[in-house]
């Protein structure tokens, strides 16, 4: 059997080569990395929820009109995707915030780069090392408000408070032409979430801060999207426990 080519490994997720030109396999491991990869650890099933949750998130924009690579899921670990020029730029949106700085939504830029650690970056910087053209930015920005909208009212129904959030974006190339595209992945990895009444923490803040009951609170994503098989619905988190025995 042949080998197939792996293109890129990054912290949770390993690019292989497609089947057809043009084309990625994504595929979601379970490391789990914090703190510019300072701290690294597993989560069990983490990959396979996220592949699932992220396919499912990605489907939902595409039917509001965001482009993004997501083509389809191959199996329980992996997806077919287009392949992108990722902009090093990671497009954070925070909705909670207090006084004056909540009066408006706060977009901010990191340029990827884990040698700097992900520093915080002006819309000057973009602009001076040329990582985006104005233009790239504003489709970004778009896409990042719309984004923002459409999954902050997706999770609310679902009781989650949609605290934060990471985008990436890639490129793509048609005949002389390049545009924007949602790339990357939209899971509990990148994103804070947290259950509107209880404000237990739903996401890999649970990691990153020794919280315990990671693999539960992605589960309990899943569950409360649907995506959990059948017989399982009834099952209710226990977090609960977790905090216990940290003995608070
Ligand atoms: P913060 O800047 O507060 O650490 O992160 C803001 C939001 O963006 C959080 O939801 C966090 O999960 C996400 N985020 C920021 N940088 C990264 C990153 O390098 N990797 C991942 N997975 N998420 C990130």
């Amino acid at each position: 059997m042949s080998r197939r080519r792996q293109i890129y490994e990054g912290k949770a997720k390993i690019l292989y080569e497609g089947p057809e030109p043009g084309t990625l396999i994504q595929y979601f491991k379970d490391d789990a990395t914090a703190f510019n990869a300072q701290k690294k650890g597993t989560i069990a099933g983490k990959g396979v929820l996220n592949n699932r949750i992220s396919e499912h998130i990605f489907t939902l924009l595409g039917t509001i009109g965001i482009p993004h690579h997501f083509i389809r899921r191959l199996n329980m670990r992996e997806q077919l995707i287009r392949q992108v020029e990722i902009v090093p730029i990671e497009v954070v949106v925070r909705n909670v915030a207090a006084g004056t700085l909540s009066k408006r939504l706060i977009i901010e830029y990191y340029y990827k780069d884990d040698a700097l650690g992900d520093p915080l970056i002006a819309d000057e910087h973009i602009a001076c090392f040329g990582w985006a053209s104005q233009e790239e930015m504003n489709d970004m920005a778009d896409m990042a408000v719309r984004i923002n909208d459409f999954l902050a009212g997706l999770f609310a129904g679902i009781g989650i408070r949609l605290v934060d959030f990471k985008l990436e974006f890639g490129r793509i190339w048609e005949n002389d032409f390049s545009r924007v595209i949602l790339a990357d992945e939209i899971s509990p990895d990148g994103c804070r979430l947290w259950d509107m009444t209880t404000n237990e923490k739903l996401d890999k803040d649970r990691f990153r801060r020794d919280l315990g009951g990671e693999a539960e609170a992605y589960q309990e994503v899943a569950r409360r999207l649907g995506l959990m098989p059948e017989g399982e619905a009834n099952s209710v988190l226990d977090l609960e426990k977790h905090r216990k025995k940290r003995g608070k």
